[in-house]
């Protein structure tokens, strides 16, 4: 049993997360600023004694004892990050250089959540972790993008400087229960749209892809990483392949809903990726790693705790 610091853990992600290290035996200190996190996430883990819950933001040093970091703390939708970008930057620049400050005291093992978004729109089809990506410096995606590259670029750092035991992830898009229902991601406002009723909204013409992987495949590609020999540090990209256009995807979310919400077309988005695919040929071989639940089984899964929510 080792002591586990999961940075944003009362997110999405990080709620996950703690579940599944607890399921394993771990004692759990789950810390979070909550901008997007909410206590509803991570309720259910308040009495468990081997929790512990702590607010703090990670752009301030952070002194605990630990054996193993997730690095997890960063807003991760568009309509949350570009909320404040400047802030953005910071959780993702400062948060990583504080969390890797204090795995080099700990000589802790420290991983990072990246993101699919340091490919940018990307030339290579489906996206290699040897891609270096195409990303605007300058857009208004970029406190996000330019932030985990960056964060990418001090672990890599720290691993060469001082011998850090990093493992770095490229999270690809993600979706299930605990999204949270206002944060603007497609399978959120689609489903929350054919359950109220409301139009669905699409985003340009509807033909730019995107391929989602259900948090439980998710979360296990994540704790294999952590486990792998010290000598893998990725990046790795972990993601389901099975690649959708969106108008794809509002099809299977108003056949899983049954709703009868109609198709709105929205302006897309500045620097909206048109593609998106892992090849997650290297988390297979080194991982052992491939998700397994389908999109529809997964959309079901995520529907009915909207519904629970939304009731
Ligand atoms: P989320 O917004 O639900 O969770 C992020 C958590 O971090 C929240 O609980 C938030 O309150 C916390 N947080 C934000 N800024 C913080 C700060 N400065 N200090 C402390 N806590 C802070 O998002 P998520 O989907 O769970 O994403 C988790 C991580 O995974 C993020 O780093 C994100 O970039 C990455 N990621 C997610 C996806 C996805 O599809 N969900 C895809 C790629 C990468
Ligand atoms: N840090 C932290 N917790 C620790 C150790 C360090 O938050 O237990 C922070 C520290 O405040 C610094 C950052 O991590 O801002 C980077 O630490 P490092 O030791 O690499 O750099 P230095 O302190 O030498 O600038
Ligand atoms: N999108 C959409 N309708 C929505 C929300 C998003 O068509 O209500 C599109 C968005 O423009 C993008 C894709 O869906 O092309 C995925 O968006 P999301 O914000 O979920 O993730 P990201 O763009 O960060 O991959």
């Amino acid at each position: 049993m080792s002591k586990i610091l999961v940075t944003g853990g009362a997110g999405f992600l990080g709620s996950h997360l703690c579940d599944k290290l607890l399921s394993e035996s771990h004692d759990v200190l789950c810390v979070d600023n909550f901008f997007t996190g909410s206590k509803a996430n991570i309720r259910h883990l308040l009495d468990d004694p081997d929790f512990e819950l702590m607010r703090h933001d990670v752009t301030v040093p952070l002194y605990v004892e630990v054996d193993k970091i997730y690095n997890l703390a960063c807003p991760a939708s568009p309509v949350h990050y570009q909320h404040d970008r400047i802030q953005t930057t910071k959780t993702s620049v400062h948060g990583a250089m504080n969390m890797l400050g204090l795995a080099k005291r700990l000589k802790a093992r420290i991983l990072q959540a990246s993101t699919s978004e340091v490919y940018g729109d990307p030339e290579i089809h489906p996206q290699v972790e040897s891609y270096w990506g195409r990303v605007n410096p300058i857009g208004v995606r970029s406190c996000y993008d330019e932030g985990k590259r960056c964060a990418e670029t001090l672990f890599f750092d720290y691993h060469r400087q001082v011998g850090l035991e990093i493992k770095v992830m490229r999270i690809f898009n993600t979706y299930g229960p605990r999204m949270h229902p206002n944060d603007g991601r497609v399978v959120s406002n689609f489903i929350v749209g054919a359950l109220t009723g409301e139009p669905i909204t699409i985003y340009g013409d509807g033909s730019q892809t995107r391929s989602f992987c259900y948090v439980d495949d998710l979360i296990d590609g994540m704790v294999r990483l952590m486990g792998s020999p010290a000598a893998f540090t990725g990046p790795v990209n972990i993601g389901n392949p099975g690649e959708f256009t969106m108008l794809e995807l509002a099809e299977k979310v108003l056949a899983t809903v049954g709703g009868r919400s109609k198709l709105t077309f929205l302006p897309l988005p500045g620097d909206d990726p048109k593609q998106r695919q892992p090849d997650i040929s290297l988390a297979k071989e080194a991982l052992g790693w491939a998700p397994r639940m389908p999109l529809e089984d997964g959309l079901k899964e995520t529907v009915a705790y909207f519904r629970k929510v939304l009731a």
